[in-house]
């Protein structure tokens, strides 16, 4: 079904990836389970038999998310509500939410009441990871979610199927890892919307077969040198809908680095070899980088932009802004200041998952860019 696909095949079954994972499931008669952005331990869920699915939003229009949800909780949270509530929900089994912010808290209710005949969980993590109990916490979080999905299967978990599925989700991101290495050097070799519609479907379907296309692709990119492009990176959640890497990729930018949770900071996510696997998944979700809701050092933010676009050599910064995002609402303006006062060119994108235009965007970041260049790209 994911194996041996084409680059072009995986562009449009990102757009749409929910007709595949239906056809999946009905082939192979096993279990769904969606997951809200960010941090549930997928590997986990894989390891009892099931599908991990990453909910990251739909274009399609709102109906019923409205009137569960206020006007100003954001994009993605009333997105992905009105994926399960009008479109897909049907499709899935059961549902482990993660609870970062305050949206995020009363969605889990929401969804809880929605599908009442439905296994639903939720994933706390800790919101303030430098405090010692953090890690005692995410540990017992790990070990909770284990509990219930043993309750809910009916059958436990062996050590050997989660350092099994542990194994498989790593390849799967030194794959994507090796793929992005490549992009940076050889801006031709593959589109933006090309990489991240690699990401995005890494997070939604089953990796075994997917990351045989991975490997195809891998070795099949063209590594010639290419001119003209400009170096990027982008900071943020997520990046949607996915024709913004179309402006990208327009107007030659090429990422060569991000924070994004449908990016890099999925990369970070690779698990420790160590004995116990248990305790590499908690470690590893300290290994990660910033991410809005979730807060240690306050300087975090910052430092880890100023980072990247040194190491990186980039010209400029993207900072994707989901409309309404409280988080990142939250962050910004310091961010903003401190990123002039380097002298850091960046560019603030708003978007939005229901945005079908985007003209208005692509005429901002282009006089952005011209600008920046003192002259027309
Ligand atoms: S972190 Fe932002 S984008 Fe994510 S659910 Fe919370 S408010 Fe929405």
């Amino acid at each position: 079904m994911w194996d041996h696909l084409s680059l072009k095949e995986i562009v449009e079954i990102a757009k749409d990836p929910y007709p595949s994972i239906r056809k999946w499931a009905k082939d192979t008669g096993k279990k769904v389970v969606g997951s809200t952005i960010a941090d549930v331990p997928e590997e986990v869920i894989h390891a009892f038999g099931f599908l991990p699915v990453s909910l990251i939003g739909t274009d399609k229009p709102l109906k019923k998310a409205p009137s569960r949800l206020p006007d100003n909780a954001c994009s993605l949270a009333r997105s992905n509500l009105e994926l399960v509530l009008s479109y897909e929900g049907d499709l899935f089994d059961g549902f482990v939410l993660p609870q970062v912010c305050d949206t995020t808290q009363h969605l889990s209710d929401i969804w809880r009441i929605s599908f009442p005949d439905k296994y639903v969980e939720s994933f706390l993590v800790p919101r303030q990871a430098d405090r010692p109990s953090a890690r005692y916490w995410v540990k017992e979080e790990v070990e909770r979610l284990i509990a219930s999905l043993t309750g809910w299967s009916g059958k436990g978990l062996k050590d050997e199927d989660l350092k099994e599925s542990i194994r498989i989700h790593n390849e799967n991101k030194g794959l994507l890892k090796e793929i992005y290495e490549i992009k940076r050097q050889y801006p031709a070799s593959l589109s933006n919307k090309e990489l991240f519609s690699l990401f995005k479907l890494s997070m939604q379907v089953d990796k075994v077969e997917f990351n045989k296309s991975l490997k195809e692709i891998k070795d099949n990119l063209k590594t010639v040198k290419s001119n003209g492009y400009t170096d990027v990176i982008l900071v943020g959640i997520t990046c949607d809908p996915p024709e913004v890497y179309d402006l990208f990729d327009e107007i030659k930018l090429n990422i060569v680095g991000d924070t994004l949770v449908t990016g890099t900071r999925y990369l970070q996510g690779i698990v420790p070899d160590t004995a116990n696997p248990i305790d590499a998944l908690t470690e590893r979700h300290f290994h990660r980088g910033f991410y809005s809701p979730i807060h240690d050092d306050v300087f975090k933010n910052f430092e880890e932009v100023k980072a990247l676009y040194k190491q990186t050599n980039a010209k400029a910064i993207i900072y994707v802004h989901i409309e309404f995002c409280e988080s990142q609402e939250y962050d910004l303006p310091d961010l903003k200041k401190m990123i002039r006062k380097e002298g850091m060119p960046m560019h603030v994108l708003d978007t939005e998952y229901q945005t079908l235009s985007l003209s208005h965007l692509r005429t901002r970041l282009q006089a952005f860019f011209e600008s920046l260049k003192g002259g027309s790209l």
